[in-house]
């Protein structure tokens, strides 16, 4: 099995019925590079860029980021780089960077809330994301979007920046790519109108999950309701792809389900485009893909949807379609 997922490192991803998909890697540092080299991912579908933020005794400056997304875009020598704008808040502080206290940190003060309010630390972020734009593919995404409003300013304010930019005559891709993460459900049951207006989605199903369920991702009591293979999150991760292929959108997924080999059949069959993932799944998923008829996968998708069935059925569905095959 090994040497047979050594033979896929250079390789696409290509299914038995010659579809093609795109295995992408998570990464939080630069330093992660090496490994998404070695298990070679087609592209970068997130780089959290709060570990930036989080490794330093004070805010990153311009210049401190720039280096650290141009050392990133260059190493991948022009594959696309999904750069996620700062996610903190939840379960990450910044020491220089003082928080509220609150009842329920995940869902109150953080991400895109955070970086709204404080524009100075957000355009900050998207100068340096713009100037490192000109060594490589940029796509920036902005996390926890709940509101188109909320998408709206922030693209303005990177607009803002764009403008700033140019009339400086510095450097940068004007026609980088702009998407959202999808993880928060008031923003998957609108995906039919962000789809309008984002160039792209990514799934973030560890927090989709988790505010769909109303289940914290790290308690285990309520594990049993974390799961991605409920029927309810298989429909809404079906709603937010079909809803972006018809505005001709790619969608991605970033969360832990991206991953998850009971999973990829599923995905496959919903169409989804770029699986990201942390690089040492990669060789087993592209492997597994290898395996899979898209077309045959439709009807376990509809099968999986319906509601009657549990998180352990539809495991059981999968597997036993995968070893059928
Ligand atoms: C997610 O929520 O699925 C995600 C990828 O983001 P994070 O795990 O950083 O919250
Ligand atoms: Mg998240």
């Amino acid at each position: 099995e090994k040497a047979e997922w050594a033979k896929l490192k250079d390789a696409a991803t290509i299914t038995a019925d010659g579809k093609h998909f795109d295995i992408a890697a998570n990464i939080g540092t630069p330093k992660d590079l090496t490994g998404v080299i070695a298990n070679g991912a087609e592209a970068i579908g997130l780089y959290r860029t709060e570990f930036l933020y989080m490794d330093s005794a004070e805010l990153p400056t311009e210049e401190d980021q720039f280096e650290a997304y141009k050392e990133v875009l260059e190493g991948m020598a022009g594959k696309p780089v999904v750069v996620r704008t700062m996610d903190i808040g939840g379960d990450k502080h910044l020491p220089y960077l003082p928080l509220p206290e609150e009842m329920n940190p995940f869902l109150g003060y953080r991400a895109i809330r955070i970086s709204l309010d404080r524009q100075d630390i957000f355009r900050t972020q998207l100068r340096a994301l713009l100037r490192a734009s000109a060594f490589g593919q940029l796509r920036i995404m902005f996390p926890m979007i709940g509101t188109l409003q909320e998408f709206r300013k922030a693209k303005a304010i990177l607009l803002e920046e764009m403008d700033k930019l140019k009339a400086e005559g510095v450097d940068y891709d004007a026609n980088v790519q702009v998407g959202i993460m999808m993880e928060v459900p008031a923003a998957a049951v609108l995906a039919d109108q962000f789809a309008k207006e984002v160039d792209f989605f990514s799934i973030g199903t560890n927090d989709l999950i988790q505010y769909t369920m109303a289940a914290d991702r790290g308690n285990d009591r309520v594990s049993y309701l974390y799961q991605p293979y409920n029927p309810s999150i298989l429909r809404l991760i079906k709603y937010v792809i079909d809803s972006a292929h018809k505005e001709g959108k790619w969608v991605g997924m970033c969360g832990e389900a991206a991953g998850d080999p009971v999973m990829t059949p599923l995905l496959m069959g919903m169409g989804l485009d770029e699986y990201s993932m942390s690089a040492t799944s990669i060789l087993k998923v592209r492997s597994l893909m290898k395996h899979l008829n898209t077309e045959e996968l439709k009807s376990l998708v509809d099968q999986a949807v319906n509601v009657s069935l549990t998180n352990d059925d539809n495991k059981k569905l999968v597997s036993e379609f995968v070893e059928a095959h």
